[in-house]
Order: structure tokens, then sequence, then C-alpha cells
């Protein structure tokens, strides 16, 4: 039957394709509705999707800890894992930094800033940004039941990291809780499996609700910014991604391209890089080919700190802000706002909009008015989804490099087209 026929990636395109065209049609025939907004917007759209998204999140505690704990208990070498973590954390920064380059550049050669903008009635109260000091501190856990409970995912990355290193140190005796963890990880593994299928429904659900709510009256104004902003989260996704695999790696970019779809697809309609875990996983293992060892490790770590999509957004926004007002930038203030924002990107939370809260960090510091946030709000929503399938498609770059200099990566998984494929 054409059910089976399918693969989970059209399902999920499917879905997608027809809640919009279901979102815009009830849109139409209905513009302010009190009951659509209330049944179908607020009701059973918003049921179903967050449930969807719940689903996946449900997953993220449990895979990370699991999966970090067998990955480091099996590193033969302790040693290898300080030159994991040093590997990993430079090529992060990396990235973020190239994409920062390349918004601050674009952005002030295009000029998407109109001064006239700035006569509009702005409201925007900015968040406190934690110090940085505090920032190191919150690595450790105090409790590791509270980490988890709360998702903190440095803190269960640290843990992980100290209990699976410890099982390796035990070694005979701790044969028989790394075959526990061994197989643990085969279950929530087989898990996430079976959670993505439902996928195709919640995609419909949140695009359907999407296209209920998006104001697209708020696009007029800020609409260059829109369009740059996304054409650099393209360019950095596809040709920038795109060469660092080939330089670092010899691999083929366009079997790469095709293998994240379904991870981008998902992390695109999540928003959010957290929730798409489990599925980056997946996809890292069993269709890329990166052993467990390495892709348990810098992929959580990735969700948290590596966000070249956000990067852009904020290098992008903060020039515009400052051409808005009519501030001179020097040098010297680029160079604060490349800067800034690496550490901002950084700090943002893999969860819907937090980008935009952490950008006020950096106009702060390099004494923009934070105000200026309210004219790109209303367009931040498509943005962060977009912006969010760039930071995960940074995570698994960087992963599949490493993986690959670490000689831990299998290429003929990568190379076969069908590995991994989930069956409907
Ligand atoms: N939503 C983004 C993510 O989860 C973060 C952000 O830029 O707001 O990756």
């Amino acid at each position: 039957s054409l059910q089976n026929k399918l693969g989970l990636t059209s399902k999920i395109l499917i879905g997608m394709a027809t809640g919009i065209i279901f979102g815009l049609i009830l849109r139409n025939l209905f513009p302010d509705s009190i009951f659509i907004k209330d049944y179908i917007t607020d009701g059973f759209l918003h049921v179903i999707g967050t449930i969807f998204i719940s689903s996946l999140k449900m997953l993220v505690v449990p895979l990370v800890f699991i999966s970090l704990v067998c990955g480091t208990c099996s590193l033969s070498e302790p040693s290898k894992l300080g030159r994991l973590g040093g590997k990993t954390l430079a090529f992060y920064l990396f990235t973020t930094v190239l994409a920062l380059v390349l918004a601050v550049f674009a952005a002030v050669i295009v000029h998407p800033g109109d001064a006239t903008l700035a006569n509009e009635k702005l409201n925007y109260v900015a968040k406190e940004a934690p110090s940085f000091a505090q920032v190191i501190i919150d690595m450790m856990p105090t409790n590791p039941v509270q980490a988890m409970s709360e998702g903190n995912m440095l803190q269960i990355i640290i843990f992980a990291v100290i209990f699976g290193f410890a099982i390796a140190h035990l070694g005979e005796r701790g044969n028989r809780i790394a075959q526990l963890f061994d197989d643990l990880n085969n279950v929530i593994m087989r898990v996430v499996t079976l959670v993505m299928q439902l996928a195709p429904y919640g995609v419909f659900a949140l695009m359907a609700k999407l296209a209920l709510t998006l104001g697209l009256e708020t696009f007029g104004s800020v609409v260059k910014y829109f369009f740059l902003v996304l054409t650099l989260l393209l360019i950095h996704n596809f040709v920038t991604y795109s060469i660092l695999l080939k330089a670092f790696s010899g691999l083929n970019p366009l079997i790469f391209i095709r293998k994240m779809r379904d991870v981008q697809l998902f992390a695109f309609s999540t928003a959010s890089s957290n929730a798409t875990l489990p599925i980056t996983i997946e996809a890292s293992e069993h269709r890329l080919g990166v052993d467990n060892k390495i892709a348990s490790f810098t992929l959580p770590l990735g969700a948290t700190i590596n966000m070249d999509g956000t990067a852009i957004m904020q290098g992008v926004a903060t020039v515009f802000i400052a051409q808005v007002f009519g501030i001179e930038l020097s040098l010297t203030d680029y160079a604060a706002v490349i800067v800034t924002a690496t550490l901002a990107s950084i700090g943002t939370a893999g969860v819907p909009g937090v980008g935009l809260i952490m950008l006020a960090m950096v106009l702060n510091q390099v004494g923009l008015p934070v105000e200026g946030i309210a004219l790109i709000i209303g367009v931040d929503r498509l943005l962060d989804m977009v912006r969010t399938a760039v930071n995960v498609t940074g995570d698994c770059v960087a992963t599949v490099i490493i993986a690959k200099s670490e000689g831990e990566f299998n290429e003929t998984v990568f190379n076969n087209t069908q590995a991994g494929k989930i069956a409907p």
C-alpha cells in the first residue's frame, strides 16, 4: 500500500504541507473566529503538537545520560576523553566565529536597517544575563537528580562522564554494569525510533497552528532583515558546512545533506535543538556512521553550546539595530559584537526563542538600545525554526569530522543510502 511505500521523511513533508494548507484555509475561511481559536488552534492542534514535542523531550534526559555513560565507559584510554573534549570545543567555537564573521560582514554590506524604523513605538524589557563566573560554577552539579529533573544538560553531561569513567576504571568488575548500560541504550534508541513515527501527525499540528497564528503583517518593515538572516542561514548550512566537511574529512557533502533531512525537519518544526537531540543522535549513529563514543558526547554538548544559526541571527540583528538607531559602529565595536555574540550563542539554551533573549546581552555589551529587539520579535518565530535546523546541522558536521579524525567513523554506513532508514 501507499502507506508502506512512503518513507518517514516523505510522510513528515506531507504532514508539513497539509498542516500549512489546512491552517491557511481555516484562517481565510473564518478570520477572527473564536470557535477556531478555542477549539482548533488552542485546542486540538495545540494538544497534538505539544504531545509530540513532549514525547521527544521525554527521551532527552534518559537518552543523554545512558548513551553518554555507554560512550565514556567504552573509551579505551582516558586521555582520549580530554583530547575529544578539546577538539570538540575548538571546532564548535571555530564554526560559531565563522558564522558571526559572515553575518556581521554581510549585514554591513547589505545594510538592512532603515533609520525610519526608529520612530516606531518600542517596548521590550530585557532579562538580566548571568555573570560569566556563575555560568562556570553552574556547570558542576550539586545534585545529579535535580540536574536530571530540571534537564540541565551541562550538569548531566558532567555527571555522566564521571560515572562512565568510574565504570571503566573498575575494570573487570565494571563489566556487568557496562553491559547493563549497553542494553539500556538499545532500549532507549528503540523508543526513539518508535516516537519518530508520531512525527508526521505532530508536524501537521505544529504547522497548522503556525499558519493560523503567524502575523504576516509584521514582516513589512523588517523584510530586508528577515531575508538577509534567512539567506545567510542557508549559505552557512549548504556552503560553509559542505566546504568544512570536504576539507576536514574528505566526505561527500551531498550524502551528508541528504541524510540530514529528517533531523532538519524535526529541528525546524520543533524550533528546539534539545527536543531534536534524540533524532540527532539516532541519525548520527545509524545513518551517518558515527560511533556512540563520539556522538554521545559531542551532540548533547553541541545542542547546548554550539549554535551557529543563532549566532548568525544575533550578528545580523545587532548590526541591524545599530543601523536603525543611526549608531556608527567602529571596527573595535564589530570585534566586540563577534566576541559577545559568540558567548551569547554559547549561553543560548536549545529551546524555542531563547536566541532572541540572549541578544539583549550582546546589545547591552556593545551599548545598543535593547528596545530594538521589539522590531524583530515579530519575524523571529520563523527564523527560530530555520536557525535551529542550522544549529543541529552544525553539531552533526562537527561530530562527523571529529569521529573521522578519531578513527571512530564507519564510512560504509555513511555511504550506504539505505543505512538506518526508519521502516514505516
Ligand atoms: N531555538 C534555538 C535552538 O533550540 C535557540 C534559539 O536560537 O532560540 O537551537
